[in-house]
């Protein structure tokens, strides 16, 4: 593959993208083996060409751009079980996350790179073990507190087509009633645009 995309930032897509909404597949043994995708249904065109080292690169170094502490595969427009986050001090790559032994519950304030400008409280687990592969396809388990814990859960929302607006009540949810008008109207006239620009090619 390019390795001079390496470096490249990727789009992050945001509220309503009909992408956030989905249910992500896992990445199967032998894509995990060849560090290649096979095509995955729904993802942004082009997506399944970068390898898997491309796309998680590509993916640390957009979170680091946009100071995040966690990006899932769907927020760049690729629909497979993989995120990377910032976890106990390091940024680390999972891919196939299952979460286990959940454990506690706090509330806390959290944000979204897909929702830019929103602050919702939601209610977490604070203790659990995350499992999942890293890059090279190894297996590996962490214990994870507090807002390690927070992190995992909020990611393996996003593999499951689910945000913090699912998370919180009606209240929270009117609260932000003009933030996310705003953002559907972005969305729509971006839609129109990008439909202008392929007619015109
Ligand atoms: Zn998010």
């Amino acid at each position: 593959m390019n390795d001079n995309f390496n470096d490249d930032f990727l789009n992050i897509l945001v509220y309503p993208s009909p992408m956030l909404k989905q249910t992500c597949r896992e990445v199967s043994p032998r894509e995990l083996l060849w560090k290649k995708f096979d095509p995955v249904e729904g993802s942004l065109h082009g997506m399944t060409l970068l390898g898997i080292p491309t796309l998680l690169s590509s993916m640390r170094a957009t979170m680091n751009a946009v100071g995040g502490v966690g990006l899932a595969a769907p927020q760049v427009g690729l629909c497979v079980r993989i995120f990377v986050a910032k976890i106990g001090g390091e940024t680390i790559s999972c891919i196939n996350p299952v979460l286990d032994e959940m454990r506690g519950k706090t509330k806390q304030v959290e944000g979204c790179l897909s929702l830019p400008g929103a602050q919702l409280e939601v209610e977490r687990a604070d203790s659990l073990i995350l499992r999942g592969c890293d890059g090279d396809g190894k297996p590996f388990e962490r214990q994870c507190e507090g807002m390690d814990a927070w992190v995992c859960q909020h990611e393996v929302d996003h593999l499951d087509g689910i945000t913090i607006l699912e998370r919180v009540g009606p209240s929270q949810r009117f609260l932000l009633r003009h933030l996310l008008s705003r953002l559907e109207s972005d969305y729509e006239f971006m839609k129109r645009r990008s439909k202008e620009r392929r007619k015109k090619k």
